[in-house]
């Protein structure tokens, strides 16, 4: 039997990582976080002083650019030349420049191949936008998960307050709406929810009632494919 690809796509801050983590976690599937993928880029883009609208640049930069994830006691780490960047990519700074290179069609040419491969060395679930309608159009479990815009910058912004980043409630609301509206109008591979996808929003349900919701619907679809 071939190995069983889970694809969790959504807007940002729907809980997609944390919830996608945890259920991995109980299911013993490799977790691949594509979004800290885009983030490096972002990274390595905003680091040598090129602008976010300049495709051209960006693209001219990938070939000194190398993104690997690496896994330490379960927690995925995201190497960006051979630097651990796990941290330095969760700032708003940096969300917005992932957002930006994101709509590069060569990033995500240069993306999906490293994606794909994934997908082939073992069961994975793997969170982001276009999972289930490009990378893996032919995942047996879809599900887009997603929360009203208000519900989801709340938690954002209670996560990025935990860090101690000097953030207000209005500007992360302000750059949920805008990061949205770019991800899901840009011409490539835009956010949208796969026809076969499972619809399941959050916004009602804490952590703990997502993950399980989550799992059931994993285990639903893996019991049919086995029918
Ligand atoms: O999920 P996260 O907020 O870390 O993603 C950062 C950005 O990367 C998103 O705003 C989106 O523009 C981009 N992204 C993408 N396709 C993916 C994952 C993330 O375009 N599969």
């Amino acid at each position: 039997m071939g190995y069983i690809s889970v694809a969790i796509d959504g807007p940002s801050g729907a809980g997609k990582s944390t919830v996608a983590r945890a259920a991995a976690a109980r299911l013993g599937y490799v977790y691949v976080d594509t979004g800290a993928m885009y983030r490096a880029i972002g990274l390595a883009v905003c680091r040598r002083g090129i602008s976010g609208e300049d495709a051209a640049g960006i693209a001219a930069a990938l070939p000194e650019i190398e993104i690997r994830l690496a896994y330490q006691d379960g927690a995925q780490r995201v190497l960006l030349n051979d630097e651990d960047v796990s941290d330095a990519i969760r700032t708003p700074e940096i969300a917005h420049y992932a957002s930006k290179v994101s709509a590069v069609p060569e990033v995500r040419q240069f993306l999906l191949d490293v994606q794909r491969d994934m997908a082939k060395k073992g069961n994975i679930l793997m969170d982001g936008r276009d999972i289930g309608t490009v990378i893996l159009p032919d995942a047996p479990v879809k599900i887009f998960l997603t929360a009203s815009a208000e519900t989801r910058a709340e938690r954002r912004y209670l996560e990025l307050a935990e860090k101690g980043q000097q953030v207000t409630r209005e500007s992360v609301l302000h750059d949920i709406v805008e990061r949205d509206r770019q991800d899901m109008t840009r011409a490539v591979a835009p956010l949208r929810q796969a026809e076969d996808a499972v619809l399941l929003d959050t916004s009602e349900m804490t952590l703990e009632e997502s993950i399980d919701a989550v799992l059931q619907i994993i285990r639903k679809k893996t019991e049919d494919q086995t029918k």
